[in-house]
Parts: C-alpha cells; structure tokens; sequence
C-alpha cells in the first residue's frame, strides 16, 4: 500500500471561503432571490452545490431585476459594477476577495496620477480570465497583458512601466516575466500575487519533489489549481482531477507515495471525497497482489 500525503497549504483560501459563506449566509436569511454574476467560484461542483441551495448563476448581469447579487471572488469590470450599485431594485454583495481589490486599487491609483502619466500599466496574467478583465477596467491610461516571456520579448513600447500580477500567478514565472522587461525599461514593480498562492504552490512544489506520483484537485476553469498542476508536472507525474470519477487506476501501479493538493477554490468535501477514493485504489492494487 503506498503512502499518501497532503501538501501543507491546500484548498479554500480565505477570499474563497468568505464568498461562500457570503453566498450561503445571504440565502439562508434574506429572502428574494439570490443570484451570483458567473460563478462566484472557479469550481463546478462546489458552484453546483451552492446552486441546489436555489442560489441562481446568472451570465448577463440584465438578467437580475431584482433581489440580491453577489460579486465573485475576482471580481467585475468596473463600469459594470457602478451601474449595477445604482441599481435600487438590486442589493449588490461584494464578495471581491480583499486581496483582488488590492491590485485594482493599485491600478486605478497609478493610472489616474499626474505623476505617472505616460507610463504602461503592464499586468502579468492571463488575458481572458475574469480577474484581468476586470484589472483592465480600473485602469485609467494605458494598459497592456503580458501572459510570458515571449510577450515580454516582443513588447516594443516606450516610457516607464508599473508591473502589477494576477493575484494567483505563479512568483517565478512574474519575476522572468518582470527581468526580460527590464532590460530595456524602467520599471516599477507592484507584485500583487496573494500570500495564499505562493503558500498553496509553495507547498505542492515541495511535496512533489518528494513523491512518485502527485494528484491536484480543483476546477478546470481555475488558474490557480492548473498553475499547481504546471508547477508539480515539472517535478513529478501529475494529474488535475476535478472529481473521483477522474481518477484512473492504472495511474497507482508500482508507485509508493502519492501527493494530494488542491486549488485555493477546492472544497475540503471534494478532497475528502477523493482521498478516500485514493486509499480504497490503494487498498485493492495490494489485495491483487
Ligand atoms: S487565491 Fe488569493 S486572491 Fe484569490 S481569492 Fe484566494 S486569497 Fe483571494
């Protein structure tokens, strides 16, 4: 039978687990409808449990006439956000995790002052996720993504640039990021990435350095899970599981440590779920035996 070991820092970070105590709080003691604008998390199944307790998931924000709406943890473009407060029909509930509101204060604040004007807002991220989108909406002049190094290379800008991250990138690849910008321009760094990212990939890294075969668990829509995932692969044999049914005997042969982490929107049911699942797989390779 293998060993199995949980990474150190795992699962719901303290922005996600405050959004969904919000989310539940709100319906169980207010009445009208409860609505989310999107997933207020980026895990399905959580998001889908929180939905049998009648909480609706709107696309379009016109679709809420009345009630209340919880902001996500990454929150929305800000444009979008000021129209739905001058809403009186609607009760807008920010659950923005402090540390995403952090980064959009640095942006508005930089970019709307006299004396940084000329310079790039450069935010390292990923272009389509909701965190960034909505990042771009504080901004006040100009503002560029930069996903890599590659795109830091074929940057051809001028003037100063103000670095600001995606709460959940990964530190290593900000700081190549950050130096291949360097080279050629002055820059002022604001790194925004959370304490609870670094801790959670932290942990996964030196957990997988350690272990035949890792297992991260969390959505397939969330950025900071699939980071875990990149950063263990590079160490180890890894697989992103969203549920059990993911997970694939065959992967748990000749092995004797498993590693188990989660993304920072993993619910510590799903991980129970498939930490007992594990151990049952392990239990029925050693009876073949
Ligand atoms: S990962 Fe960080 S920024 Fe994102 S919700 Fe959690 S604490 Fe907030």
């Amino acid at each position: 039978m293998f060993k199995i070991k949980i990474a150190k820092n795992a699962g719901f970070c303290f922005g996600v687990k405050r959004a969904v105590d919000l989310v539940e709080t709100t319906a169980k003691k207010k009445s009208g409808t409860v609505c989310t604008l999107g997933p207020v998390i980026h895990n399905p199944q959580e998001v889908e449990r929180l939905a049998k307790q009648g909480i609706k998931i709107l696309s379009d924000p016109k679709e809420i006439k009345n009630g209340y709406l919880i902001l996500r943890t990454h929150g929305i473009p800000f444009e979008l956000r000021e129209k739905l407060e001058k809403n009186k029909l609607i009760n807008v509930i920010d659950a923005t995790c402090p540390f995403v509101k952090r980064a959009q204060n640095i942006v508005k604040v930089l970019s709307s002052n006299e004396k940084y004007k000329g310079a790039t807002i450069v935010l390292v991220g990923e272009r389509v996720h909701p965190e960034v989108v909505a990042l771009v909406s504080y901004c006040r002049g100009r503002c560029i993504i930069i996903e890599n190094t590659r795109e830091a290379k074929m940057f051809k800008g001028s003037g100063d640039l103000h670095i600001v991250s995606q709460t959940t990138q990964n530190p290593k690849s900000f700081a190549s990021i950050v130096n291949v910008l360097r080279e050629r321009h002055n820059l002022e760094v604001h790194n925004t990435i959370c304490e609870a990212t670094i801790n959670r990939q932290k942990s996964a890294e030196a957990l997988a350095k350690d272990v035949d075969l890792m297992i991260v668990i969390g959505g397939r829509n969330s950025g900071n899970t699939t980071r875990l995932a990149q950063i263990c692969s590079a160490k180890t044999r890894t697989y992103h599981v969203e549920t059990v049914t993911d997970l694939k005997d065959k992967w748990f042969k000749n092995v004797e440590s498993i590693g188990l982490t989660a993304g920072a929107s993993t619910p510590d049911w799903i991980r129970n779920e498939i930490e007992t699942m594990v151990k049952k797989i392990g239990l029925k390779n050693q009876k073949k035996i």
